[in-house]
């Protein structure tokens, strides 16, 4: 059974604990640069982007953070998550920090303000079973992708879920549905490794 950690600096931590328990791994919250050795994959969670980049600049994770996506530990982002692991942001605030891992381009709170949160049907590629509740909660886009880069979900012509290798990614917040079937594929994917 993989160990699978999540970020707990901010965001919705507590979530994912129960959705990667739900989906057999052991969840665990990391916070501290030691903490990575332990475990065999990380969420990021969403939240606020720029508030995680400066704390895991605060709790000296960002060099240890790259390493360790460098080094092709899987991660999981949702969200600001998600624009945690983008090469680039575009909408970002100057000093925002990226851990980088995906040859990606997201724009922050890309869907804009009368639709600044909501759901839709989202069919994401290898998950089995029909669409998945897309929560959308101030959700980045992705504005463009490198050749390495699989696309895995698209709404309405943008793209919003992508992997690289060992890296996940998606716009949308699956552990707020209480349908684990992302989280069971990211399992799969540490299985694998
Ligand atoms: N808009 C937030 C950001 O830029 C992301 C929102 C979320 O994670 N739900 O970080």
């Amino acid at each position: 059974t993989p160990t699978v950690g999540v970020l707990a600096l901010q965001g919705d931590v507590r979530e994912h604990l129960i959705a990667l328990a739900a989906a057999d791994a052991v969840a665990r919250p990391v916070r501290r640069p030691e903490e990575l050795d332990e475990v065999d994959a990380l969420v990021i969670p969403g939240g606020e982007s720029t508030t995680m980049s400066k704390l895991v600049g605060v709790f000296g994770l960002l060099e240890p953070l790259r390493e360790r996506v460098r080094a092709g530990l899987p991660m999981y982002g949702t969200c600001a998550g998600m624009i945690m692991l983008a090469d680039k942001v575009l909408d970002g605030r100057d000093d925002q920090e990226t851990l980088g891992g995906v040859d990606m381009t997201v724009r922050r709170n890309a869907f804009g303000r009368q639709n600044d949160s909501f759901e839709a049907a989202v069919e994401v590629k290898g998950v089995e079973g029909g669409p998945v509740d897309g929560v959308f909660i101030r959700a980045p886009w992705v504005e463009s992708v490198g050749a390495s880069v699989d696309v895995l979900a698209v709404h309405d012509g943008h793209t919003v879920a992508v992997r690289q290798g060992n890296v996940l990614a998606t716009s949308f917040h699956p552990e707020l549905t209480g349908d684990h079937r992302i989280h069971a594929l990211f399992v799969d994917m540490v299985r694998e490794r």
